[in-house]
């Protein structure tokens, strides 16, 4: 797995995420915190998006799921059901020269691998990060942070049964942080220790386990390359049956080629009824399901498709990433599928004149009542637009003097810089329609072909 994506080395992505306002070090005025990001104003679009287009095809677009919201701290005693207390544990190791801690797992040969010096024994390290829950900081108050979103689904598992009256098979989805005290962190936001997780539970008659984890992977995969991931750079990996977490009867991770190599973007694991009854066990509440048609009860199965928001953005950032000559500069533009872009549309007036700028204000307004677009009138046009290839916009409104005129305004689509002219009547429906997809040629009643710098090409 350490082949790395040839469309960009991690530095230039790292460098990019800053200088323009994805990505910043998070405290930075005081020297940071390691591994801890804040995403600026095109990260925090960015990751809404991705968060919406898995929402929308989980929850919005089928009729056998239902959204969640549950919270980070919750009662110990679901962490000794599900076993984290014990079982979410990493082996450490130390050097004894340098004092630097490593993950023993992760190491290629038993030595230092930052001065080669000798380590301690192995021991293990629970990840979850505890607090106190109240002023008085005693073991009776502890709480963790949660390590996963997925036990606050299972424990709401019968008042979402009883309150939405779904029936097998059916699933429960939810978007939230998750903390983990990882030993080594890095890869830019691909390890952090706060991060955000969207997970999905989907419960299952037993025996149909092996059927529906075959539906979800490929329902999680093909969610990637609907939203513009290339096929090529996605590829899944079984793990070994005696390499399973705990809980589950089978995993296989859906793997993107990141700019570090190939590692884990979505887990998706069997569960079986490992955890249902586990709570069950420990609560002594039923967490069973009742058949009406069979007229049995029993503990329904689960699979669990989780994926990371952070890997995600991610692997949209570098996948999106691309470099092409232009006249004599280079190029640099993000490819991103529309609906993930940051911003779908620019409106940029050709000069700051007062009346241009108040008719390309209008448009603004209009716009954005339905989209997220910037107004910007700054710098000359060739450099406006290359700012808005290199942060991903699919397309720029320019409004010209003519337009004053004939009332009609270009647009230039990001990937081919080629550029139609349309009625200002009919822009809304344009963009929606070339938003949505449809090829820039095709034109609205009155507009026409304004410029044409290359064909279009499918990538
Ligand atoms: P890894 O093997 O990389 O530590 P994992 O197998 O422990 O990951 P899961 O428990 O399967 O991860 O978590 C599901 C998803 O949550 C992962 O596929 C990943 O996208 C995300 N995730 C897990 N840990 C982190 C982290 N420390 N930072 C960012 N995202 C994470």
């Amino acid at each position: 797995m350490t082949e790395a994506t040839p469309n960009v080395d991690m530095e230039k992505l790292v460098s990019l995420c800053r200088r323009r306002g994805f990505v910043f070090p998070s405290s930075e005025i005081y020297g940071g915190l390691s591994s801890s990001w804040d995403y600026g104003p095109l990260g925090v679009e960015l990751k809404r998006n991705i968060k919406e287009a898995w929402w929308r095809a989980v929850i919005r677009e089928r009729d056998d799921m239902v959204g969640l919201d549950t919270s980070i701290l919750m009662n110990r005693k679901v962490w000794e059901a599900s076993g984290h207390l014990e079982r979410m544990v990493d082996p450490l190791v130390e050097c004894k020269n340098c004092h630097q801690r490593w993950r023993a797992d992760e190491l290629g040969e038993p030595k230092c691998p930052s001065c080669g010096g000798d380590l301690t024994e192995e021991r293990m390290f629970n990840v979850m990060f505890k607090t106190f829950a109240g002023p008085v900081e005693e073991e009776a108050s502890v709480v963790y942070l949660r390590p996963e979103t997925a036990q606050g689904i299972f424990v709401n598992f019968q008042n979402v049964l009883n309150t939405t009256r779904k029936r097998l098979p059916f699933g429960i989805a939810q978007i939230g942080k998750s903390f983990r005290n990882e030993i080594t962190t890095g890869n830019f936001i691909f390890r952090s220790r706060e991060f955000e997780q969207m997970e999905i539970e989907y419960f299952i008659k037993p025996g149909t386990d092996e059927e529906w984890f075959e539906y979800w992977l490929k329902e999680r995969l093909q969610w990637y390359v609907t939203h513009g991931i290339k096929r090529e750079h996605l590829d899944t990996y079984e793990h070994p049956e005696e390499k399973l977490a705990h809980y589950a009867k089978r995993c296989c991770d859906v793997i993107y080629k990141f700019p570090m190599g190939w590692a884990e973007l979505e887990g998706i694991a069997n569960r079986g009824d490992y955890d249902l009854k586990q709570h069950t066990a420990v609560s002594g509440k039923s967490l069973e399901y009742y058949d009406a048609a069979t007229n049995e009860h029993f503990i329904p199965y689960v699979i669990e498709p989780s994926a990371g928001v952070d890997r995600s953005a991610l692997a949209f950032l570098a996948d999106a990433y691309t470099e092409e000559p232009d006249k004599d500069e280079l190029r640099v533009l993000l490819r991103f599928h529309p609906d993930i872009a940051p911003l779908k549309v620019a409106v940029l007036p050709l000069s700051r004149k007062e009346n241009l700028a108040a008719y390309a204000r209008d448009v603004y307004a209009d716009l954005r009542r339905e989209w997220r677009v910037e107004f910007d009138d700054t710098q000359s046009i060739g450099r406006r637009y290359r700012r808005q290839d290199e942060i991903g916009t699919p397309f720029c409104v320019t409004v010209d003097f003519q337009s004053l005129e004939d009332n009609r305004v270009t647009i230039r689509e990001r990937d081919t810089m080629n550029q139609i002219r349309v009625p200002i009547s009919e822009l809304k429906t344009t963009l929606s329609a070339k938003l949505g997809g449809e090829d820039l040629f095709v034109l609205p009643p009155g507009g026409e072909i304004w410029k044409v710098e290359k064909e279009a090409d499918s990538a």
